[in-house]
């Protein structure tokens, strides 16, 4: 398999936008079998069997399709097992059914709680609210930036438009290509660890920032506003400690306010249920919740 023209430091080589690194990753760490993506126009279609064929996969149509802008869409899907692919096709019709995320190889227990997942509040503070307390989340379990399968309103779609220009030029990818049950998912943390290991083997500088960016604490409020601690976390007695300075990237819709208090260098100390207890001024606005993210 000639893996190291499609996985790897070189950004400047051609490429189907909507195949992600993580997905190819997944693919080589042989945790999914089946990928779902999209191509758009003959150049990308050229790619995409360029890709299937240094690679040895299938291709599976399951729709053409046309863009806002006109241009041809297919969806398919990619990858090792043909069988699989067609159990896919079958399951396509209700993306939101347990057959389509187990025929993507995604962990069951991760399909079920999505598909239970009530949109009133945000996919990250569902799997939140299904973590343990107390314990700290290895990075590669962050999907906080990880929009896909998680807007649903136009006004959601206009947030991440303005999101995306604020912080355009910004690798935001994660690690794992779908959305947990809980960030201490047994599967999940097995799997994603493997699909790292993949990315640091083939493209260590892009593993390297994604590890940077996603091994932040983060105080989150909602899908667009929340605030990456710039530092780190540690377990103690009573919760944890976080150390920063400043805010880090991506920039988010936080306000002013929330923003300014978080500034400078500090030490939070939260309780295990996520409540920040000091410095015992800080009084940020709404109700945060508090993500342990760590290396
Ligand atoms: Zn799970």
């Amino acid at each position: 398999m000639d893996i190291c023209k499609h996985l790897s430091d070189d950004m400047t080589r051609p490429r189907c936008a909507g195949v992600q690194f993580n997905d190819l990753a997944s693919l080589v760490a042989g945790v999914k079998s089946v990928v779902y993506t999209s191509v758009c126009g003959r150049e990308e279609a050229r790619i995409l069997n360029g890709l299937c064929s240094d690679l040895g996969l299938d291709k599976l149509v399951l729709a053409d399709k046309t863009n806002v802008a006109g241009e041809p869409v297919t969806d398919l899907l990619i990858g090792t097992s043909i069988k699989k692919m067609r159990a896919g096709r079958k399951a396509y019709a209700n993306v939101l059914s347990l057959e389509w995320g187990v025929a993507l190889d995604y962990p069951e227990c991760c399909v079920r709680s999505y598909i239970s997942w009530r949109k009133e509040e945000d996919l990250v503070r569902h799997i939140r609210s299904n973590s343990p307390r107390g314990a700290v989340f290895p990075f590669w379990m962050n999907n906080v930036f990880n929009y896909y399968s998680r807007l649903s309103s136009a006004c959601e779609q206009r947030d991440f438009m303005a999101f995306s220009g604020m912080n355009r030029g910004l690798e935001r990818e994660s690690i794992i290509p779908w959305h947990p049950c809980s960030y201490l998912c047994p599967g999940t943390l097995k799997k994603g660890k493997r699909i790292y290991e993949v990315l640091e083997h083939y493209m260590p500088l892009g593993a390297a920032a994604r590890k940077t960016a996603l091994s932040k604490p983060v105080v989150f409020w909602d899908k667009f506003i929340f605030a990456v601690l710039n530092g780190s976390c540690v377990k103690t007695s009573g919760g944890f400690a976080a150390k920063y300075e400043g805010l880090s990237g991506p920039l988010s819709l936080v306000g002013p306010a929330a923003a300014k208090m978080l500034a400078g260098t500090g030490t939070l100390k939260v309780s295990a249920g996520g409540k920040i207890t000091h410095p015992p001024g800080l009084r940020l606005p709404g109700n945060s919740v508090f993500l342990p993210f760590t290396t």
